[in-house]
């Protein structure tokens, strides 16, 4: 399976390891799969009663392997330059080492929680996955540095997924002090292969200084600088796995399921389309709060990013979702077909609040601020059946569900068992010659 960039689909043709480890793509694109082919429909009907790394071995070895066999789950599904069946199942096997369970949370209302992961989000998925892909891409004898800025959650899911992996190193900044205790403690108490460094400024700080090490090209070099933020492709293709697998566990009989995807950043939408284009059968909702350049693009049929505004949901709030370039690709810029597959939705902090307060009150069931505008689009779009997709766990986001509920959420033992470390970042001023001098020693 070749990658091709959004911006020249008939221009160069990059292989798994080179997409993984550029990141973007060189012409400013986003790298996507050359061609997905639809699996035939005895695929689909071989899925109920699949674990779920069966389902992902098979759904991956459709996305990246150029021929698949009528009997993908079997053992020789796989024809693909860069790995081999039994990497790509061990990669699998590790990855998805916790699990995705479908929850009926209310009558016709699923919930796909997706935060059963260490860092309890469902960017877990992705981080795993990338780091176990690349450290099976990386060419012999070569060491790597992934280098990551981060405001909170995701050195989180990056730390924790490439902690002890061999041959890769791993950098975290962020801004000392700006975020919470519980985040810090999840990237700066791991050791080994994973540094961290408070610095003393704001996040966009520490983004300067981690594109100044990119533009550097003897460091870059000398360090086989990484980038895994979320527009690496490899974070991208496990996410579809686990759409195949929900629907699979449907009753047979059951319609087409409507997945609701809280969105910012449009990455999990883009895997379910994925999924879509390899014959899943589905719709999408495209739910977001007030940051709703998609949903808007979805009426209007104009695209006009702008500054992100804060809300509840503070994981969604992106002004300009990046992933949307890939969206337009996999339909050709066909608003009309993207409309068919997909419709969007924007959801208020008053309703986003309402709606935990009374699905904790009617059905017992705790929604974190991001699967409620999921769950709260389900409502007004009148669905009476849906899959909404529980993006993070509610104790991550206490401090707006607990005057929610009126209650408090308990907290889970993977976000405990990190309070009693010690936290071992050292400190970093603002200016680039500083961080270079860390980097090198
Ligand atoms: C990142 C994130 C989202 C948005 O996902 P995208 O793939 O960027 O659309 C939703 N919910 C939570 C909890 C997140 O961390």
């Amino acid at each position: 399976m070749a990658f091709i960039s959004t911006r020249a689909p008939k221009g160069d043709r990059y292989s798994l390891a080179e997409a993984l480890r550029l990141g973007p793509a060189p012409d400013g694109g986003l790298f996507m799969p050359e061609t997905v082919e639809p699996l035939d429909a005895t695929f689909f009907e071989q899925l109920p009663g699949q674990s779920l790394t069966a389902t992902g071995k098979a759904v991956l070895a459709g996305l990246l392997g150029g021929k698949i066999s009528a009997d993908v789950l079997g053992t020789n599904a796989l024809d693909t330059d860069a790995l081999d069946t039994s990497v790509l199942n061990r990669i699998v096997d590790d990855a998805l080492d916790f699990p995705i369970p479908l929850i009926e949370a209310a009558p016709g209302r699923h919930v796909l929680e997706l935060f059963h992961g260490p860092t309890l989000a469902f960017k877990d998925v992705g981080a795993r996955f990338l780091a176990r892909l690349l450290e099976a891409t990386q060419p012999a004898g070569r060491k790597s540095t992934v280098l990551v800025a981060t405001s909170g959650d995701t050195g989180g899911a990056v730390a924790q997924a490439f902690h002890g992996l061999d041959g890769i190193d791993v950098v975290v900044l962020y801004p000392r002090g700006k975020v919470s205790p519980l985040q810090e403690r999840q990237f700066t108490t791991l050791g080994g292969n994973v540094r961290a460094f408070a610095v003393d400024g704001v996040f966009d700080d520490c983004q300067r200084l981690v594109k100044e090490a990119f533009a550097d090209r003897e460091l870059a070099e000398q360090l086989g600088l990484t980038s895994a933020n979320s527009i690496n492709v490899g974070r991208l293709l496990p996410q579809a796995i686990y759409y195949v697998y929900a629907s699979a566990q449907l009753e047979a009989a059951a319609a087409a399921p409507i997945f609701v995807v809280p969105s910012g950043n449009f990455g999990n939408l883009t895997a379910g389309l994925l999924a879509h284009r390899l014959g899943l059968d589905a719709q999408f909702v495209a739910a977001t709060n007030r940051n709703d350049v998609v949903p808007e693009y979805l009426i209007s049929g104009r695209f006009e990013p702008r500054p992100s505004v804060r809300t509840l949901s503070n994981a969604m709030d992106v002004g300009h979702p990046n992933n949307f370039e890939r969206i337009l690709h996999l339909f050709n810029g066909d608003k009309e077909a993207l409309c068919g597959v997909v419709a969007g939705h924007r959801v208020d902090d008053s309703v986003t609040r309402d709606t935990i307060a009374r699905v904790c009150r009617e059905h017992g069931y705790l929604l974190d601020p991001h699967t409620a505008v999921g769950w709260a689009a389900a409502d007004a779009r009148g669905l009476d059946q849906a899959i909404v997709l529980a993006t993070a766990h509610p104790a991550k986001f206490g401090e707006v569900v607990e005057p929610a509920i009126g209650g408090e959420v308990p907290i889970p033992e993977q976000l405990l068992q990190h309070l009693d470390k010690t936290v071992l970042s050292q400190p970093l001023d603002t200016g680039f010659e500083a961080f270079r001098r860390v980097l090198t020693t």
